[in-house]
């Protein structure tokens, strides 16, 4: 199976029609970029930049964050990276960052939330983001935006990084796109006013599944009621992908639902452009892609859409996979 993997991996990620759905790849740290390379991926989905923090005593200075993410570009090229801001707090903890105990912490003061309360800690990165993307095609990314006005706010300082590097006469991106990932229901719900100000959407479906079920994605005992085709959750990816095309704006899903064959025709069907995986699993999903036809996806998204129960939606996912892979 691995070999008639190889094969595939120089082919395009074209469905039988040709519509082509941008495959990449998920990566921690930077030297699993050579993995997303020979995998076939067409670049990096989303770099979690949290694991450059964890472990140390320190956070990274601008310096170290930058060598980091220029590797990563430049070895990417001519492909995108799709740098994933700081996600710090939740399960994620960073000795480095002093983070305080909270009673809820996947509802506290984690992600683009720290960042925005921690103005110097973010920026730095910001920078070291705007420098890496003058030397590659890098974009940024915020992860758990719940509204408009934290992407304002994080674009402001992001502006301010612009101001602070050109006084310094240091090179950057001032174009950079600035992305954000769809994982907070409340961004969900609100995504046709957050397509207006963003370039692209990522949609983080573990978190977006354990936020809008409300159940924990690591707690054991209600495991059962974590279901990526829970009905809320496929209105939910429907109508922020609907947000995105009516303000031209592409939408992918990087969450494990992205790389999880069961799911790749209803997601294709629901009209995702780009699907983000682990490394270990691209040569799959694009050979899943390759088998599909665009026209039988759209049919049965519209089909399953209508069903009332994840156990039935689930179950014809594993049909329609059966019947094609
Ligand atoms: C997600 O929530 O789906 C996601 C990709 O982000 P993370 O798993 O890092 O929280
Ligand atoms: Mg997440």
């Amino acid at each position: 199976v691995e070999e008639r993997l190889e094969l595939i991996r120089d082919t395009v990620s074209a469905t039988q029609e040709g519509r082509h759905i941008i495959l990449s790849a998920n990566i921690e740290l930077p030297e699993e970029v050579d993995d997303v390379i020979s995998s076939g991926a067409e670049g990096v989905g989303l770099y979690r930049t949290e694991f450059l923090y964890l472990n140390r005593e320190e956070p990274p200075d601008e310096e170290e964050q930058f060598e980091n993410y220029r590797l990563v570009a430049e070895r990417a090229k001519p492909h995108s990276v799709i740098i994933r801001t700081l996600d710090i707090g939740g399960d994620k903890l960073s000795e480095s960052l002093e983070l305080e105990e909270e009673e809820n912490p996947f509802l506290g003061c984690r992600a683009i939330r720290f960042c925005l309360q921690n103005p110097d800690i973010f920026k730095t990165q910001l920078r070291a983001i705007l420098r890496a993307a003058a030397l590659g095609n890098v974009r940024v990314m915020y992860p758990m935006i719940s509204g408009v006005s934290e992407l304002r706010q994080a674009n402001a300082l992001l502006e301010e990084c612009k101001v602070e590097l050109r006084e310094r006469g240091v090179e950057f991106n001032p174009d950079i796109e600035v992305g954000i990932m769809i994982e907070v229901p409340s961004a969900a719900l609100c995504a046709d006013l957050l397509a207006r100000e963003a370039k692209f959407f990522s949609i983080g479906t573990n978190d977006l599944i354990q936020y809008s079920i409300a159940v924990d994605r690591g707690n054991d005992k209600i495991a059962h009621l974590y279901e990526p085709t829970h009905p809320s959750v496929l209105r939910l990816i429907k109508s922020v992908i609907e947000a995105a095309h009516r303000n031209n704006i592409w939408v992918g899903v990087c969450g494990e639902m992205a790389g999880d064959i069961q799911y790749t025709p209803l997601l294709i069907g629901l009209g995702v452009d780009e699907l983000s995986a682990s490394s270990s699993v691209v040569p799959r999903v694009k050979k899943a892609v390759q088998s599909l036809s665009l026209a039988t996806c759209q049919t049965f998204a519209n089909e399953v859409f209508e069903a009332d129960t994840a156990e039935v939606i689930l179950k014809r996912c594993i049909e329609i996979a059966r019947a094609h892979y």
